[in-house]
């Protein structure tokens, strides 16, 4: 399912694009991730090595990208980036790993969506660096071996639990980046907002933090709807008064909820009294797959104290009945 705040469009994307950050020393949060990260990419350049692979998972928006980014640009390398996807064939692997140079990285977003038969060619790409290729078939079928440049994996996914063990312990490196909270997103928006030449007060742009899902792509999306509504009333820098006028214009939710966190509460609370209920069957209740309300939705929701996971499936808290303005049933008291 689309959507709209958490996922990029093509505009979107070009939007983000001079906004990504692209040292370590310009990456705000995260920072046991960084620290780490630093100190990998450090050593790898003393002993003058490829850096090991890495696996970065999280939520969406989160900066999976730009770090993958940031990794090649601190190492002095290229990155070519590709989503697991759009690798069908071996061929299409092969393309990519015999363009890499020494030390490259190789970006797979999406990487638990990676073909199978793709996934088994990347064990010994990722292991000896060599690549063994079957071509023609039948009886002509025959396999030689591809020596690659040693290169660094860096794959990114939102559903870590979906990849394989054998994948999975191929990376060296395993980071995963967490939901941001408002100090570190009003930094952000404030960045965003100079890089942009947008004048912003630190309590307009703390207003669009509190309401961002713990998300930097939605605080860029928010800060850009915002400037609309800004230039539309002829006002040079966004304050607190019109940043809430755009955000209650834009259906944005004042905890910054979205509408999916809210049919996921609103399921649990009308049809099974705040649970708890299985996660298939919430699934099927608000139309979304289950490893996507695990992975994506549910982690902001325990965060905030709205839900939380129990051995019998998933309830909601007191907090999410106040929410939504439904009193909890009589033996919750
Ligand atoms: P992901 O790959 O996890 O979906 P991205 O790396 O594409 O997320 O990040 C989305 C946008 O959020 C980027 O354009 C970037 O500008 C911004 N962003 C992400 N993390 C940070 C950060 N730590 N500091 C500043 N901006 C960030």
């Amino acid at each position: 399912m689309q959507n709209p705040l958490l996922d990029a469009s093509d505009s979107d994307r070009d939007f983000e694009q001079p906004l990504r950050p692209s040292r370590i020393s310009e990456f705000i949060g995260q920072k046991k991730v960084i620290q780490n990260l630093s100190v990998f990419i450090k050593a790898a350049q003393k002993r003058e090595e490829a850096l090991d692979h890495v696996i970065l998972s999280g939520p969406p928006g989160l900066g999976k990208t730009t770090l993958a980014h940031i990794i090649a640009n601190e190492m002095g390398v290229q990155i070519k980036p590709t989503t697991g996807p759009v690798l069908e064939k071996p061929g299409d692997l092969a393309g990519m790993l015999t363009n890499l140079e020494e030390g490259d990285v190789l970006f797979i977003d999406e990487i638990h969506r990676l073909n199978p038969v793709i996934e088994e060619y990347l064990y010994s790409a990722m292991e000896d660096y060599k690549l063994d290729i079957v071509i023609d078939s039948g009886p002509n079928a025959r396999s030689i071996q591809i020596e690659l440049n040693r290169f660094t994996l860096v794959g990114a996914t939102t559903r870590k639990g979906l990849l394989t063990a054998p994948l999975r312990a191929r990376f060296g490196i395993d980071m995963r980046l967490d939901y941001y909270d408002v100090e570190l997103l009003q930094r952000i928006a404030l960045r965003t907002a100079a890089i942009l030449n947008m004048g912003i007060t630190d309590t307009g742009a703390h207003e669009i933090a509190r309401r961002s899902r713990g998300t930097p792509r939605i605080v860029n999306k928010l800060l850009r709807r915002t400037r609309d509504f800004a230039q539309v009333e002829n006002m040079d820098t966004i304050n607190d008064a019109i940043a809430d006028k755009a955000l209650n214009a834009l259906d944005v939710d004042q905890n910054g909820l979205d509408e999916m966190d809210i049919r996921i509460l609103k399921a649990i609370i009308e049809n099974y009294e705040g649970g708890p209920v299985g996660l298939g069957t919430l699934g099927v209740a608000v139309g979304e797959d289950k490893g996507t309300i695990e992975e994506v939705y549910e982690p902001y929701l325990i965060k905030e104290g709205f839900l939380q996971r129990t051995s019998k499936g998933r309830i909601t808290t007191r907090k999410a009945f106040k929410y939504l303005g439904v009193s909890p049933p009589e033996s919750e008291d």
